[in-house]
Parts: C-alpha cells; sequence; structure tokens
C-alpha cells in the first residue's frame, strides 16, 4: 500500500506512510502517517491506507487519552453499554458536531477538553439510576 496524502495540520508538511515501529520503540502495530518535520503522527484503520483523524503530537494525542478516559465508560458499562454507536450520537448532539466528525481521533485539544467538560456535566444524569 502506498499511502494517501496526508498534511501534517501543524506544519503543513506532507505526511510519511512508515510502519509504526518507527515510533513505538520496535513494536509495529500496523501503519502510520508520521510527519517527517515535527514528528506528529497518526495510525490507519486495520489493513487501510486510511488516516484514523488528524496527525497528533504528543500534546493532542495526550487530550485524546484523556477523552477517551472520560467518554469510553459510557458505551463500555455505562448506559450506553454496547451500543457506541449511539453513545457516539449522543456525543455528537452534546458537542453540536455532525455525527462523521464526532470521533475523538479527528478532534482537536478544544474539542477534546469539550468532550470531558460534557462527561463531567452530564455525569450525574446519565448515569442516574
Ligand atoms: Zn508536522
Amino acid at each position: 500500500m502506498k499511502g494517501r496524502i496526508v498534511i501534517c495540520d501543524y506544519c503543513g508538511t506532507p505526511a510519511d506512510f512508515v510502519d509504526s515501529s518507527v515510533v513505538y520503540h520496535g513494536h509495529s502495530f500496523g501503519m502510520i502517517y508520521l510527519c517527517p518535520r515535527c514528528g506528529a503522527y497518526v495510525g490507519v484503520h486495520k489493513g487501510s491506507d486510511k488516516p484514523l483523524g488528524r496527525l497528533a503530537n504528543s500534546e493532542l494525542r495526550n487530550w485524546k487519552k484523556a477523552a477517551h478516559a472520560a467518554f469510553d465508560p459510557l458505551w463500555k458499562y455505562g448506559p450506553y453499554r454496547g451500543r457506541r454507536n449511539e453513545a457516539y450520537r449522543w456525543l455528537s448532539e452534546k458537542m453540536d458536531t455532525p455525527i462523521e466528525f464526532t470521533h475523538i481521533g479527528m478532534f482537536d485539544v478544544d474539542q477534546c477538553r469539550k468532550v470531558i467538560r460534557i462527561m463531567r456535566e452530564e455525569r450525574n444524569q446519565l448515569w442516574k439510576i
């Protein structure tokens, strides 16, 4: 697979399509798009050259981890257990973002912060018995 043209949001450089072992200290988790200038990167949908979202630097990667930690319990064992798509639909309404753009992989830092804020604000309402 050759890879697509993916431009780094941070510095405007076209990313290289390379094996993830270059950023994971020799362990490979499939292919990634890696910015040769600033080191931002993103994984791909399994078996494809389609990026999971925008390239992320370490700050954004940390925010995405925090957003996942806040949001994923909703469909992993919360009120939307086993209904991940419905949980994302709920999130898209709360964020006022079209469903096709409501994926943490696509979010920037501000959107990740918003996910965390929404989950904090909605927590009592969502988890009430
Ligand atoms: Zn870059």
